[in-house]
């Protein structure tokens, strides 16, 4: 299988301070990828460096997608790309509806102009898929939106943009049950309609829901410590990280790139 998103020997500093330091993870076309850690250990920093936010200095190492070193691409050029990733605390847009938004979004992807009614019609469907109000539409991006309605904006965004590789930071963060479900259901649609990959960063099973896994990563203090499948998910769901707390610390190369596939 094609490999999407190859990630070598990562290191990334924010404010004068390694957060990543070392990072390998490789993303087949297609692939479930589950990204857990403790708080802090980095994993937003991934994230966001692997989408070349500006705020993170990657230091070493590469980043591929489709092939290309986009290691020092910018974020507008990534996302043409076909890379999208829904943020953890998104931000809040004054001045642009979320319509407008997503309408500028995908014409800067495709490089064409969508025309207006066909882009409406798609847009009204998806948002009815996630259960949102069409009156978000409208309304400026986020400003005032609950923090559910912000994560399903995200994933509105998602749905509407197709991309062939979409990172999500802790979208099920915050959610009641209800909005679990349907955030659930749009990326399952994203999976089914788009057939793209995902980076699923995440606390809890809550968000893949009927999501086949196919490779779960952990993140201790910017290190991958352990690689395994959708089992280890569980695991730490009822174990949580204490076992992999020492691991980041471990002077044997083995050990902290152990594999248990
Ligand atoms: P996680 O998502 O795993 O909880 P983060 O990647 O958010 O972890 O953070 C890792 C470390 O980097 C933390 O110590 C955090 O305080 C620091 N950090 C992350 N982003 C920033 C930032 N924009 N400015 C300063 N420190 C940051
Ligand atoms: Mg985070």
């Amino acid at each position: 299988m094609a490999e999407l998103l190859k990630i070598t020997d990562l290191k990334a500093k924010v404010e004068d301070k390694e957060i990543l330091k070392g990072v390998n993870l490789t993303v087949n076309a297609g692939e479930v990828h589950v990204v857990m850690g403790p708080n802090g250990a980095g994993k937003s920093t991934l994230g966001s460096a692997i989408i070349s936010d500006p705020e993170y200095e990657k230091t070493e190492g590469t980043v591929l997608f489709k092939g290309v070193d986009i290691t020092h691409e910018s974020t507008d050029k990534i996302a043409k790309m076909g890379m999208f990733m829904s943020f953890q605390n998104p931000v809040e847009v004054p001045g642009i509806s979320l319509a407008n938004f997503i309408k500028t979004a995908m014409e800067l992807k495709t490089g064409e102009r969508i025309r207006l009614w066909d882009f409406k019609k798609q847009l009204a469907a998806t948002m009815e898929v996630l259960q949102m109000d069409p009156s978000y539409a409208d309304r400026d991006l986020n400003v005032g939106f609950s923090g559910g309605e912000k994560k399903k904006a995200e994933i509105l965004q998602l749905l509407m943009l197709k991309p062939d590789l979409a990172i999500l930071d802790e979208t099920d963060s915050g959610l009641d049950v209800d909005a679990v479900h349907i955030v659930s259901k749009g990326i399952r649609e994203y999976k089914k309609q788009v057939g793209g990959a995902l980076m699923i960063i995440t606390h809890s099973t809550r968000i893949l829901e009927s999501l086949k896994v196919d490779r779960t990563h952990v993140l201790v203090d910017g290190r991958i410590v352990e690689v395994g499948d959708e089992k280890l998910v569980g695991e730490i769901n009822e174990a949580g990280f204490e076992r992999f707390m020492n691991c980041a610390d471990c002077k044997n190369e083995d050990c902290v790139m152990k594999s248990r596939l």
